[in-house]
């Protein structure tokens, strides 16, 4: 059993793949939480302000389809890049974090 203080030290990579053992409800409630947390982040971003679009979460979801400018990103400062050890930035025009992950082994 792995502890708390391992965890949260162990790469993005290594905790999706946790993900994996997950059920299809667990999947979805887990998007729900990152899409609460993310409306204070994304819903409150430059580049996401303004633009119309609604969705949130693009760190899993994936690139928006209505965002196209980088204006600034607050995904650094959102307790979801910590918690999943998220190394990146810019979901919303660049991808999802397994694409970026992928995208670095390239
Ligand atoms: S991913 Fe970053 S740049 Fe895009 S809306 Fe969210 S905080 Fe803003
Ligand atoms: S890391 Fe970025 S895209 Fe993911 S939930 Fe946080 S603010 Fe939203």
């Amino acid at each position: 059993m792995i502890d708390d203080t391992s965890y949260k030290d162990l790469p993005f990579e290594e905790k999706i793949q946790m993900m994996d053992a997950m059920t299809e409800k667990q999947l979805q409630d887990s998007l729900e939480q990152v899409k609460f947390m993310c409306k204070d982040y994304c819903g409150k971003c430059p580049s996401y302000q303004g633009t119309g679009e609604t969705n949130l979460a693009f760190c899993s979801i994936g690139k928006s389809s209505i965002i196209k400018e980088k204006k600034g990103c607050l995904c650094k400062q959102c307790p979801i890049s910590k918690t999943m050890s998220l190394r990146w930035e810019f979901y919303c025009t660049d991808g999802n974090a397994i694409d970026l992950a992928i995208a670095e082994k390239k």
